[in-house]
């Protein structure tokens, strides 16, 4: 390892969700300074991950094979390095996961792999059935608190990058009376999660509001693929309604026998895609918002479970009864949401941005792994592999030289009231969906050009910056569709 200076400040990780605990968690024996929100453990998307991690485990399954079923996914606009890099030690990140005190379900001697969408082989390994998240995310936070070189600090918010000489040097955090100190750092790890919750339909936790992503791009770290949004097709919204996170209900109901219907009960994916209901995510997720956009429901019809419900799909069918839906006898009303943010950050393969000091990790980051759209169960995975590789690189690399020019804080500056955040989110769901237009992305900048507290806001610019970028990809790949591709076609 290379030799630290003596008091050197810590590196400090702005977020404990699986990609900045594992980053943490292999900088040792390095000084780690971990800030975030909520506890490490309950915070962030992480504890919410029902499917499980991907690897090639099984027999007869190869690295390469995941690397394959990953590349058609994004529709083959991935990475390829990072893509090797991710299939290649997947099986190296699982024992790693073992090693922290992550119990992974068994069939006997052997770990009990499932089949997903979009994987040729059985090969994503779950916890605790479909808590797999939550396991995860206790083992990793139970073996950070007892890691000697980690200080964890929760209940606070970062909201500025310190920089000296272009170098990022400390960061700005806010306890939960408000309270701002100064922190000095030897390197920044922004490892703060996706953007769902800026839109009005999510699935996504309210702290993935983009404000480590606002923080990264306000420093002059580059933006990549950032109009690359995922939707899941079917998140449960009583009444056809969006108000808040909402619980999804696995595409395996599906795989199960259920049927997405409208009012009338007519099959909605009938005529859509010879897979019907079992078409990829981006197609349901489209065909359901356009059924929602032309003033109709639709509904999951699951009756075909039966009595097996509270067995086979706990945590949806708990999820259909606080609603007041018994899934065993009722229709589930449905609605896609914001799920994964495949776009970000711009980094290397080891987690660095372009500004020196500051490191990118986990969702808020790309390094173009997803390529277009992410596979199912990969993202669990990029925050293992990434965050061990980003971590042992610290470990062995000096921090940041002293720099000594003028202080100069970055701030991400005005956020909105509630009411501000109901409007964005709004627009952003409109025309930034799974479902854009050249006309609509032109719409929605105006409105927020002409609103002055969405314009003065952080979350405003960034919602900029993010229709910007779909409005530069003039033609549909993957998780982006331009319902105006073919006149943007015929216009050249
Ligand atoms: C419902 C749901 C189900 C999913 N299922 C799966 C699955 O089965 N398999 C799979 O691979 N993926 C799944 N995903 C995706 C996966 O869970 C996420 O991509 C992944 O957990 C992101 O990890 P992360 O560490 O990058 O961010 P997160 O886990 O979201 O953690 C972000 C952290 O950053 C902190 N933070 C953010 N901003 C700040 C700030 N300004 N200051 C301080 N702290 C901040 C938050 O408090 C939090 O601690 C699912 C996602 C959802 C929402």
């Amino acid at each position: 390892m290379a030799h630290a200076p003596k008091n050197a400040p810590p590196i400090i990780v702005i977020g404990a969700g699986i990609a900045g605990l594992c980053t943490a968690l292999a900088a040792a024996p390095r000084p780690v300074l971990l800030l975030a929100r909520g506890s490490a453990g309950n915070d962030g998307a992480t504890p919410l991950a029902q499917g499980g991690i991907a690897a090639a485990l099984g027999a007869g399954d190869t690295p390469a094979q995941h690397a394959h079923d990953t590349l058609i996914a994004g529709a083959g606009s991935n990475d390829r390095e990072a893509v090797a890099v991710l299939t290649q030690q997947a099986p190296a990140a699982i024992a790693w996961l073992q090693r922290q005190g992550v119990a992974f379900d068994r069939d006997g001697d052997a770990l009990s792999l499932h089949l997903e969408g979009g994987h040729g082989h059985a090969r994503i390994a779950h916890a605790g059935g479909d808590r797999s998240g939550q396991h995860i995310a206790h083992a990793l936070a139970v073996a950070a608190q007892r890691a000697a070189h980690i200080q964890l600090q929760s209940g606070c918010d970062v909201d500025a990058l310190l920089l000296r000489d272009g170098r990022v040097i400390g960061v700005r955090a806010r306890d939960g009376n408000g309270h701002a100190q100064h922190i000095a750092a030897s390197a920044v790890v922004l490892a703060t999660g996706g953007i769902g919750a800026l839109f009005a339909c999510s699935s996504n936790p309210p702290s993935a509001d983009g404000a480590g992503l606002a923080l990264g791009l306000r420093a002059g770290a580059a933006g990549r693929d950032l109009e690359f949004v995922q939707f899941h097709p079917t998140a449960l919204a009583p009444n056809g309604e969006a108000a808040g996170p909402l619980p999804l209900v696995s595409e395996a109901v599906r795989g199960a026998g259920a049927r997405l219907c409208d009012g009338n009960g007519q099959p909605v994916m009938a005529g859509v895609d010879p897979r019907g209901d079992l078409a990829p995510r981006d197609i349901v997720a489209r065909r359901v918002w356009q059924v929602h956009h032309s003033g109709a429901s639709t509904w999951l019809d699951a009756r075909c479970i039966g009595e097996g419900w509270p067995q086979q799909f706990p945590t949806v069918f708990a999820a259909c009864r606080a609603q007041g839906i018994d899934p065993r006898h009722d229709p589930i009303p449905v609605l896609p949401a914001a799920h994964f943010h495949m776009g970000g950050l711009a980094t290397d393969l080891l987690g660095r941005t372009r500004v020196p000091g500051l490191y990118a990790v986990g969702e808020v980051a790309c390094n173009g792994v997803h390529g277009s759209n992410r596979l199912a169960s990969n993202s669990l995975l990029e925050g293992v592999v990434f965050g061990r590789r980003l971590g042992a690189w610290l470990a062995e690399n000096n921090p940041s030289p002293a720099a000594t020019g003028a202080l100069q804080t970055l701030a991400l500056g005005p956020t909105l009231d509630a009411a501000g955040w109901q409007r964005l989110r709004e627009l952003l769901w409109q025309h930034l969906g799974p479902v854009r237009s050249g006309s609509g992305l032109d719409t929605a900048l105006a409105v927020i050009a002409h609103d002055p507290t969405l314009a003065a806001s952080w979350p405003g610019e960034l919602a900029r910056t993010l229709l910007g970028a779909a409005r530069q990809r003039e033609h549909s790949i993957g998780a982006h569709f331009r319902s105006d591709d073919a006149q943007v076609a015929r216009r050249r």
